[in-house]
């Protein structure tokens, strides 16, 4: 995926203004940034929920950006955004079906492989009949994982997956999401602010600030960059 001078303003608020970088197939990158500095916009964005106010989003060469959500979903990007979006009534495999039946035309047989596959992924396989609403809250969020995952998308985008899980829970997290970028050579793109999971999950970071990529590289490196420090990390420095 390439992202070149991407903007977004809404109104006269400028959220994005000039987003340029590139995400190689295959890769996991992790997007950091002070509250409200826009990382959910750029995902929403990215899906086609935000038309951009300028730029160009690429995916494979094409361009994306203006398109509709459905259509950049049909060119495999994926999203599991901060808002729930679980049928608490429904099992888990009954939410899974849905997922899959939104997103593949396989048929009945393959469907139920890829429901079985995904329920393994995302480390649900003995829950298959319990209802979504009584599983833990991080079992929920593997369960919107898994529904995003369902349609097997080239670009997984995840907006603060890890939001209340226990540190147990958010250590299967990091394996579920390595997996699937490992394995399944799925690129990923995760905003995230626990630093114990972004230090676990070994990516490339892009810090967002002020409507521009302020810094890339290694952990190691934005956390030995003093402006980084100064605006992401603040006082926790
Ligand atoms: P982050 O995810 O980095 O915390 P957001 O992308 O949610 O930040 O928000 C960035 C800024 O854009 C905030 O000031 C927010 O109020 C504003 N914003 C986000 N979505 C909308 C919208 N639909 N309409 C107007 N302003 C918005
Ligand atoms: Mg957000």
């Amino acid at each position: 995926m390439t992202v070149t001078d991407l903007h977004k303003s809404f109104g006269g608020l400028k959220v994005l203004r000039g987003l340029t970088f590139a995400i190689p197939d295959g890769e996991m990158r992790v997007l950091l940034g002070p509250n409200g500095c826009g990382k959910s916009t750029f995902l929403k964005t990215l899906i086609g929920l935000y038309r951009p106010s300028g730029g160009e989003i690429r995916l494979a060469g094409e361009r994306i950006d203006g398109m509709h959500p459905h259509e950049i979903a049909r060119r495999g990007v994926s999203t599991k955004l901060q808002v729930p979006s679980i049928f608490k009534e429904l099992t888990v495999d009954q939410n899974l079906r849905i997922a899959v039946q939104r997103t593949t035309g396989a048929d009945a047989t393959a469907r139920a492989a890829l429901i079985d596959e995904t329920k393994d992924l995302i480390g649900l396989a003995d829950k298959s009949d319990l209802k979504a609403g009584t599983l833990s809250h991080g079992h929920q969020q593997w369960l919107e994982i898994g529904m995003a995952i369902a349609s097997r998308p080239k670009l997984l985008l995840l907006d603060e997956p890890t939001a209340g899980m226990t540190p147990e829970e958010t250590q299967q997290t990091v394996r579920i999401v390595t997996r699937l970028n490992k394995e399944r050579g799925m690129s990923v793109v995760i905003v995230e602010h626990d630093m114990g999971f972004v230090a676990e999950l070994a990516a490339q970071i892009l810090v967002l600030y002020q409507g521009t990529i302020f810094f890339e590289g290694s952990l190691k490196e934005v956390r030995s960059n003093e402006s980084v420090r100064d605006i992401y990390f603040g006082s926790r420095a």
